[in-house]
C-alpha cells in the first residue's frame, strides 16, 4: 500500500481563486493531490498507510510560488561585491541556504532569475536528487545581457541576433528552464542605464524564437524603462519583470497603450515587491538609501495599481539576493500587495500560487490543492482572507506530501 499524507484544517484556499473551504481535508497519495476539499464531500483513508496531520487553527494553502529570486546573491548591504567576489563554493552554500529559508516561508517553488555561471542549475539539481531539502526551483543560470549590461558578472554578455540566439542555445544545452534577459539596465550595475533599453525588440524576439524551438521554454525580462518594457511586450515575452514605467530621462512615463498589448498578448507582470517592502517596515529597521527610496515610492504604486485595474494579470515575486531584500521575508512580498497596490487578499494568494504557475507554464503539476497535482502544501496559522499578516506564520510545509518544515525548523 502506498504511503498516505491526510492533512486537516478548519479552513482551505486551494489556489484557483475558488471560496475557502471549510472543515477541510487534503489527501496525498504517492507525493500526489488525490482529494482536497470539505470532510464532508471527501473519502479519508484510514489505517496503518495513512500518516495524519491535524491543524486546528490554520489554513491549507498550495506551497507558495517566488518567480523572482537570486539565490546565489547575498541581500547584504554588498550583494553586487559578494556576487563578484566570492567563490563559486561560497555562492552555492549560500544558494542552499537562501532556498531553504524561502522554503521555511511556505514557498516550495521558486524561479531563480539570475546568478553567476551554472550554480543554480547545480542547486536545482542536488535538491532533486534530495541531496539536499529546498523548494523546486526553475533555473535560468545567467541571465542575457549586453556587454557591461545589468549583471554582465554573471557571465553571459550578448550582442545583436545572432550572439543572442547562441546566448539562448548555451542556455538550454546547460539545462536552463526558461530564459532570463535584460531588457534594459539596472540599479543593482554600476554604468548600466535603467530608464533606457538594452536589446532591440528583433533581439528579444530572436530569444523569445530560439527559446521556444528548444523545448517551449519561456522568457522573463527585466524591464525598468518604459521602452524597454514595450519592446519586451512586442517581442512576445511571457513575463515582465519589475514593470517600472521609467521615463528615458526623468521620473516616470506610463505608457496605457502598452497595458492593452499585454493583455491582448496574455503578457504576466511579475510585481517583483522586494526593495518595496521597505514602505510597510519601521523607519528605523531601514538604511538612509531605503528611507529616501520609500520617500519616491507612491509615484511607481501609482503606476503598478493603474497597470493592474488595466487588466494585466499579475505575479508574485519577491527579488530576494539583492541588497535588503531579504529571502525569509517573503510573506512581506504579499503584505506590500495587499496594504500598497490595493490587491486583494485572496488575489494576492492565486498570484502567488494558481496564477503563478500558469504563468510559469507549471500549472499541470503545482499552483493548486486539486487532484492530480503535486501534494506540495504550506499551513499557516489563521486566516490571510481575513489579515494577509497570517502568511507571517508558516506552521508547517510539505512538499510532495512530506513534511519538509515543522515549527519553522526544516523536517
Ligand atoms: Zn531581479
Amino acid at each position: 500500500m502506498p504511503p498516505v499524507t491526510v492533512l486537516r484544517a478548519p479552513r482551505l484556499i486551494d489556489g484557483t481563486g475558488a471560496a475557502p473551504v471549510e472543515n477541510a481535508v487534503v489527501v496525498i497519495e504517492n507525493g500526489v493531490v488525490v482529494g482536497a476539499g470539505s470532510a464532508r464531500d471527501l473519502n479519508i483513508p484510514t489505517g496503518a498507510v495513512v500518516q495524519p496531520f491535524d491543524y486546528p487553527d490554520c489554513t491549507l494553502l498550495p506551497g507558495l510560488i517566488d518567480c523572482h529570486t537570486h539565490l546565489v546573491f547575498s541581500a547584504s548591504d554588498h550583494a553586487l561585491e559578494d556576487a563578484i567576489n566570492d567563490p563559486d563554493e561560497t555562492l552555492l552554500l549560500r544558494g542552499l541556504g537562501n532556498a531553504q529559508a524561502e522554503l521555511r516561508c511556505g514557498v516550495t517553488t521558486l524561479r531563480d532569475c539570475g546568478g553567476r555561471g551554472f550554480l543554480t542549475v547545480a542547486l536545482r539539481d542536488a535538491i532533486n536528487r534530495r541531496l539536499v531539502t529546498g523548494p523546486r526551483i526553475l533555473a535560468a543560470a545567467m541571465p542575457i545581457t549586453t556587454t557591461g549590461g545589468h549583471l554582465n558578472f554573471c557571465g553571459l554578455e550578448a550582442d545583436g541576433v545572432l550572439e543572442v540566439v547562441k546566448a539562448t542555445r548555451r542556455l538550454c544545452k546547460g539545462g536552463v528552464d526558461f530564459i532570463k534577459v535584460m531588457a534594459t539596465g539596472g540599479g543593482m550595475t554600476p554604468g548600466t542605464n535603467s530608464r533606457a533599453p538594452q536589446f532591440t525588440v528583433e533581439e528579444l524576439a530572436a530569444i523569445v524564437a530560439e527559446a521556444r524551438r528548444l523545448g517551449g521554454r519561456h522568457v522573463a525580462a527585466h524591464c525598468h524603462a518604459t521602452q524597454g518594457i514595450r519592446n519586451a511586450v512586442e517581442a512576445g515575452i511571457r513575463t515582465i519583470e519589475h514593470c517600472s514605467w521609467l521615463h528615458p530621462t526623468d521620473g516616470l512615463e506610463f505608457d496605457p497603450r502598452t497595458v492593452e498589448r499585454m493583455v491582448e498578448k496574455g503578457t504576466y507582470v511579475s510585481l517583483t515587491m522586494g526593495s518595496e517592502r521597505a514602505a510597510i517596515k519601521p523607519a528605523d529597521q531601514l538604511a538612509d538609501w531605503q528611507r529616501r527610496a520609500v520617500d519616491g515610492y507612491g509615484p511607481h504604486f501609482d503606476l503598478l495599481r493603474k497597470t493592474i485595474r488595466g487588466g494585466v494579470r499579475f505575479i508574485a515575486s519577491s527579488d530576494a539576493g539583492v541588497s535588503r531584500t531579504f529571502f525569509d521575508e517573503y510573506p512581506l512580498t504579499l503584505e506590500v500587495m495587499v496594504s500598497l497596490l490595493d490587491i486583494s487578499p485572496m488575489e494576492a494568494l492565486r498570484a502567488t500560487t494558481g496564477r503563478a504557475a500558469e504563468a510559469l507554464g507549471i500549472s499541470d503539476r503545482v499552483g493548486a490543492l486539486v487532484p492530480g497535482r503535486r501534494g506540495d502544501v504550506a499551513v499557516v496559522e489563521g486566516d490571510p482572507l481575513a489579515d494577509i499578516r497570517a502568511m507571517r506564520r508558516v506552521r508547517a510545509v510539505f512538499r510532495d506530501g512530506r513534511a519538509v518544515v515543522e515549527g519553522g525548523m526544516l523536517g
